[in-house]
C-alpha cells in the first residue's frame, strides 16, 4: 500500500534506471548510501542484499575465524543467528530481559569466553536495546558491537539513531520493515573508513581493484531497489510518527484490560506493537473470527529451531515471551481505516 501511494514517483525513478542501463552498483546505490548514512548519522553506509548478509559481511570484515564466538539474543528472527553461522563463527545465544524483550545484559556477560569476538544486540520490535550497558561491556572485554537494526530504522537513544552507536549497524529493507523496498535489500552503517572499504569489496565477490585478495560473497543492493529506497527514505520519519501515534492510542484504549502492554516511548519506532496475554492462541483465534489478523514475533525462540538449538543457553524469559506475545496491526496504512474496529474487537475478546 505504501508503494501504491507513491506509484507515479516510483515509476519515474524506475524508468530512469531502466533508461540508464546500469542495474548493479551505479549512481542510485551510491546516492542511497550517502542519504542513508546521513540519516543514521554515520560516516559510511554499504548497501547489500539483506540484513542476513550484512551480519555475515561485518563478521568477515573482522576476519573472524572458526571457533570465534558471537553473542546474540534468543528472541529474534532466525536470520540474526544464520548471518553469524554463514560467516564461520559460532553463535552464543542468550536470554532476553523480561520487560524490554531485548538481550539481557547479565546474560551477555555470563556468555563471554576467551573466544568471544562480538555482540549482536537486536533492537526488537522497534525498541532500542540497552546500548550504553552493551558498549560498556564491549569496551571492558574488547569486543565488537554489531547492532541489528532490522526492526528499528529511525529509533533513537538520547537523540542518536540506532545503527550509529555500535561499531556497525545492520539493516534490512525487506518489504514489511519500517523502511522496506519491493524486494530484498539491506545495509551496513559504520564510522570506520577501513571497514567500509573492506565491506565494499567483500559484498562484490571480494574484488579489490581488479583482483580478489579475500574471497567475499555476492551481496549487492540493485539499482532499482536503491532508487525506490531513495524515494521512500524522506517519508520514514512520517511513517514512524504514525506508528507511534497508533501505539499511543492503543495504550490509551487498552489500559484497563488484563494484558501486558508495551511502554510508550518517543524513541521507539513500533515495528511491531506487541502485547502479552494468557491463552494466546485462543485470543488470536477469536480475534481472527472478528476479522482482526494478528501475528506473533516470535512464537519460537531460537532454541526451538533444530539447526540453532545447540547454540542456545537457557532461554527462560524468551520462552515465556514466545508463549504469550501477540503482534497487533500497527502498519499505518491498515490502521487509518480500521483502528476503532480493531480496538473494539480486542476489548470484546479479552473481557
Ligand atoms: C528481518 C530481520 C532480519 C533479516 O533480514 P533480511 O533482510 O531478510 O535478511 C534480521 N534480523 C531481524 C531482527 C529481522 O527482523
Amino acid at each position: 500500500m505504501r508503494f501504491q501511494k507513491l506509484e507515479s514517483r516510483l515509476n519515474k525513478s524506475l524508468s530512469e534506471v531502466v533508461k540508464s542501463g546500469q542495474f548493479i552498483l551505479g549512481n542510485q546505490v551510491e546516492k542511497f548510501e550517502r542519504e542513508f548514512s546521513k540519516y543514521i548519522g554515520t560516516q559510511h553506509c554499504v548497501a547489500v542484499n539483506s540484513c542476513t548478509d550484512a551480519i555475515t559481511l561485518c563478521l568477515k570484515a573482522l576476519s573472524i575465524n572458526p571457533g570465534d564466538e558471537v553473542i546474540t539474543t534468543g528472541l529474534t528472527a532466525p536470520a540474526t543467528a544464520i548471518g553469524i553461522i554463514n560467516s564461520g563463527a559460532t553463535p552464543v545465544i542468550v536470554d532476553i530481559e523480561d520487560r524490554t524483550h531485548c538481550i539481557d545484559i547479565k546474560a551477555i556477560e555470563a556468555g563471554i569466553t576467551k573466544n568471544t569476538k562480538a555482540i549482536i544486540p537486536v533492537h526488537l520490535h522497534g525498541f532500542a536495546a540497552d546500548m550504553s550497558a552493551i558498549m560498556e561491556i564491549a569496551e571492558k572485554y574488547n569486543l565488537i558491537v554489531i547492532e541489528d537494526c532490522a526492526q528499528a530504522h529511525g529509533a533513537t537513544i538520547n537523540e542518536k539513531k540506532v545503527g550509529s552507536i555500535g561499531h556497525f549497524g545492520v539493516f534490512s529493507f525487506y518489504p514489511t520493515k519500517n523502511l522496506g523496498c519491493p524486494g530484498d535489500g539491506g545495509a551496513i552503517t559504520t564510522n570506520s573508513s577501513e571497514w567500509a572499504a573492506k565491506l565494499t569489496s567483500l559484498r562484490n565477490y571480494g574484488f579489490d581493484e581488479n583482483e580478489i585478495t579475500v574471497a567475499g560473497i555476492n551481496s549487492r543492493l540493485d539499482e532499482l531497489q536503491a532508487a525506490i529506497l531513495s524515494e521512500l527514505l524522506p517519508h520514514l520519519d512520517e511513517y514512524n510518527t504514525k506508528r507511534r501515534m497508533y501505539a499511543q492510542r492503543y495504550i490509551g484504549a487498552l489500559q484497563q484490560l488484563d494484558i501486558e502492554l508495551p511502554v510508550y516511548s518517543k524513541d521507539a519506532v513500533y515495528h511491531q506493537f506487541v502485547i502479552k496475554v494468557n491463552n494466546r492462541n485462543i485470543v488470536r483465534k477469536k480475534l481472527l473470527e472478528r476479522r482482526v489478523a494478528t501475528g506473533v514475533h516470535y512464537d519460537k525462540t531460537l532454541a526451538d529451531h533444530p539447526a540453532l538449538a545447540e547454540y542456545c543457553k537457557e532461554l527462560k524469559n524468551a520462552h515465556e515471551a514466545a508463549n504469550s506475545m501477540i503482534s497487533l496491526p500497527i502498519q499505518p496504512e491498515i490502521l487509518d481505516q480500521h483502528f476503532e474496529q480493531i480496538v473494539t474487537a480486542i476489548k470484546a475478546v479479552i473481557n
